[in-house]
């Protein structure tokens, strides 16, 4: 470079230094701009010889992202300080006891959380991102505005991608579509979430970007138009209230439009609600609920609203602190337009999200409690350091777009559930214990099944009992990621309670077939059995799926050839190809719906499903159910035209399929057997009792229980104990 150009550079940087500090959202004190000063001399020298794939110096990101967290996020000078050093650890010699010495504690831990989050990204495998998506959000822990800065960081990433190879470009929109794009939402950046999935589809499907772009432009004249004949209209029933407000034309997003042209399979055209129509008003804080519905009354004085696509988020406002009146009327030309009322202080919220509620903390407590109990459900769903990843993410991802319902308690507290969470899902989000304890669940008064569906407005209630334990029916009624972490890890603690009986069990059955256990004798046993685990065996053992005569044919086997081979295989160390058949052939069973029930099916040709994979059913026009994995090339297009064909199915292992059976009593009628037997059945054995009917005639009586059981070892325990009960004659199953 020469003299010149370098002198040029130095005066572009200089001056985006101080656009830095004259767009900051907040007010910068002295001691503010002195640490910003500091911190933006270090970033300077720390990358003053790097440069950036597309040759300009390094420092303009840094300062960059600094500006989006400035002026777009209106974070502190602490944050502004954090941004301006976020790539100094990691890409120069600068070490963050370098940066903690300088700055300070605060400072640095943002920084060195930022530098954990990047070093992590080298991979290709969706599992280690999900990991890494985890892990990103574990600094949440430490302080939210880690992840704030690096949603920035990936922002003006995002826009300065053109240089970057083509392959690169889609991998890093894809992430970014994947989690930075949800995150965002979550936290209420709504600009910047919909700034990134526009980027996110210009990457990942750049000829479809500029189609929909193209046609935005090419309606926008005729958009403004309409826009102007709808505000005239209304503009001098506003006025003649006095009102002070603002009326503006709201463009849906491309990557919204696009969502919405697949999803409802329709073209640009049709998509009718390409805009919105925002109204922005000056209030106080007193007046500016009152003046909302003000504004709704003239609105509607105008233009028909639709009543069922009202929707008031000033008295109830979203957890991610959103507030904003939103009608739906039929606008001029008879098409539908949306409405969105909100005051001066409610549109900064809506833009600034985090910033702005800190700004607005004293005067609204509440809002905060949004995004800090959010924080909270999450740091918990965290610490369930044992879920996979993967499935983590998924589930969270869920959560992280879902809709809002709000219920209410019995106390009649309202509490925000996203939409489709049902009853169960209502006890976990009262108290984990309550979740877990959950036996029957009252919605409006009525009892309902665990999995009822909840509807905004109803009042909850749980039904708790000492007794009640999760089952892994349990997990296809719980929709949220909390609820759904929480049963989990109680199943794999249930299962590791019982695995821990079965080893004794276990060891004693093999003793009286003189095998001394050992970790050699459980692999071979592993193997015999065609199981994953050791874990896998010692539960199977505990719940009498393993039995003595299977143990006794494993002994009398274990001399012969294939136990030789097997042997021979564990001592060459290639136990790991005993292979994916051997461990998928345990899910043997494909089971459909929400009560699991065997159907005939046909598995599709263009996915080809194994047991083991995540499926679901298509019911076909002439074939019966056919059945597609989750991820088919064809399962975006079936789900989204005609999801009303879709059935849930999964595989499960039928070893450990629960069967209904019906055991039949009979008996002196003497008071108490009833409770007598129930005793055994639910509280004994832990049993689920389907049915139960007893008839007495002349101090006789007969009864008929239809029970849930795992296996036949099961049902013979029953009716042994259930023998056993005082006046009790006969027990058989039918
Ligand atoms: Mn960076």
């Amino acid at each position: 470079m020469t003299e010149a150009a370098i002198d040029e550079e130095n005066k572009k940087i200089a001056k985006q230094y101080k656009e830095l500090l004259r767009i900051s959202y907040r007010n910068l004190s002295k001691e503010d701009k002195i640490l910003i000063r500091q911190a933006f001399d270090v970033a300077v020298d720390a990358h003053k010889d790097q440069r950036r794939k597309s040759g300009e110096a390094y420092i303009f990101h840094p300062i960059a992202v600094a500006k989006i967290v400035a002026s777009e996020i209106g974070l502190d000078a602490t944050s502004i300080a954090a941004a301006l050093l976020h790539d100094v650890v990691e890409d120069t010699e600068y070490t963050l006891v370098d940066i903690e010495q300088m700055f300070g504690e605060t400072v640095a831990r943002i920084v060195d959380g930022l530098t954990k989050i990047s070093s992590l990204k080298k991979d290709k495998d969706i599992s280690l991102q999900a990991e890494n998506f985890r892990k990103m959000l574990l600094t949440l822990n430490d302080d939210v505005r880690v992840i704030i800065i690096k949603i920035a960081d990936r922002l003006h990433n995002m826009q300065t991608m053109d240089s970057m190879r083509p392959d690169k470009q889609v991998k890093i929109a894809s992430e970014t579509l994947y989690i930075y794009a949800p995150l965002a939402h979550r936290i209420g950046l709504y600009n910047i979430k919909t700034e990134l999935e526009d980027l996110g589809l210009k990457y990942t499907e750049p000829e479809v970007y500029k189609d929909i772009l193209e046609k935005i432009t090419e309606s926008k004249e005729e958009q403004d138009e309409y826009i102007k004949r709808f505000s005239d209209r209304i503009k001098e029933g506003l006025d003649r209230e006095g009102l002070n407000y603002d009326i503006k034309g709201r463009p849906k997003s491309i990557f919204s439009i696009r969502r919405k042209m697949v999803k409802q399979n329709i073209t640009f055209d049709e998509v009718y609600d390409k805009f919105a129509i925002r109204i922005i008003y000056k209030s106080d804080l007193e007046n500016e609920k009152f003046i909302a519905w003000k504004i709704y009354t003239v609105v509607t004085d105008y233009y028909r609203p639709n009543p069922i696509r009202l929707r008031d988020w000033i008295s109830q406002p979203k957890s991610t602190g959103y507030e904003a009146l939103h009608i739906t009327v039929i606008g001029p030309d008879s098409k539908w337009v949306e409405v969105q009322i909100r005051s001066e202080r409610m549109h900064e919220i809506a833009e600034k999200g985090y910033a702005a509620h800190y700004k607005y903390k004293n005067t609204e407590e509440k809002q905060d409690q949004g995004l800090d109990g959010w924080l909270n459900r999450l740091q918990e769903a965290l610490e369930n350091s044992e879920a996979n990843a993967v499935d983590f993410v998924e589930e969270f991802k869920l959560n992280l777009y879902a809709k809002e319902i709000f219920v209410f308690t019995p106390e009649g507290d309202l509490k925000s559930l996203p939409k489709g969470a049902t009853a169960l899902d209502f006890g976990f989000s009262v108290h984990t214990e309550v979740g877990l304890k959950t036996r029957g669940t009252r919605v409006n008064g009525k009892l309902v099944p665990l999995s009822h569906e909840l509807k905004n407005g109803d009042q909850v209630e749980i039904i708790t009992s000492s007794k009640a334990k999760p089952s892994s029916n349990w997990l296809d009624y719980a929709t949220t990621a909390r609820a759904r972490s929480k049963i989990k890890s109680a199943l794999r603690d249930e299962k590791k309670q019982i695995a821990e009986d079965g080893k004794v069990i276990l060891k004693r059955k093999l003793r009286s077939q003189k095998i001394t256990m050992s970790e050699k004798v459980v692999n071979e046993l592993v193997l015999y059995f065609k199981l994953k685990t050791s874990l896998d065996l010692f539960y199977r053992v505990g719940i009498g799926t393993i039995d003595n005569q299977k143990i006794k044919d494993f002994a009398t086997t274990r001399s012969n050839v294939f136990m030789n081979f097997i042997k021979n295989r564990i001592r060459r160390g290639n136990i790991k190809d005993v292979d994916k058949e051997e461990i998928t052939s345990k899910f043997d069973l494909l089971v459909f719906g929400k009560d699991s029930e065997k159907l005939e099916y046909k598995l599709s040709n263009c996915c080809n499903p194994i047991p083991g994979d995540d499926v679901f059913g298509f019911i076909t026009v002439n074939e019966g159910i056919k059945v597609h994995k989750n991820d088919c090339p064809n399962a975006l297009q079936l789900q989204s035209n005609y999801a009303y064909r879709i059935i849930p199915a999964k595989w499960i292992d039928s070893s450990q399929e629960e069967f209904k059976a019906v055991i039949k009593l009979n008996g002196i009628d003497n008071i108490g057997v009833v409770n007598e037997v129930t005793q055994i059945i639910s509280n004994n054995m832990h049993l689920a009792i389907y049915n139960m009917q007893f008839d007495t005639n002349d101090g006789v009586f007969t009864g008929k229980i239809t029970v849930g059981v795992k296996n036949k070892n099961t049902l013979k325990t029953v009716i042994k104990n259930l023998a056993k009960i005082n006046g009790i004659d006969k027990v058989f199953r039918e």
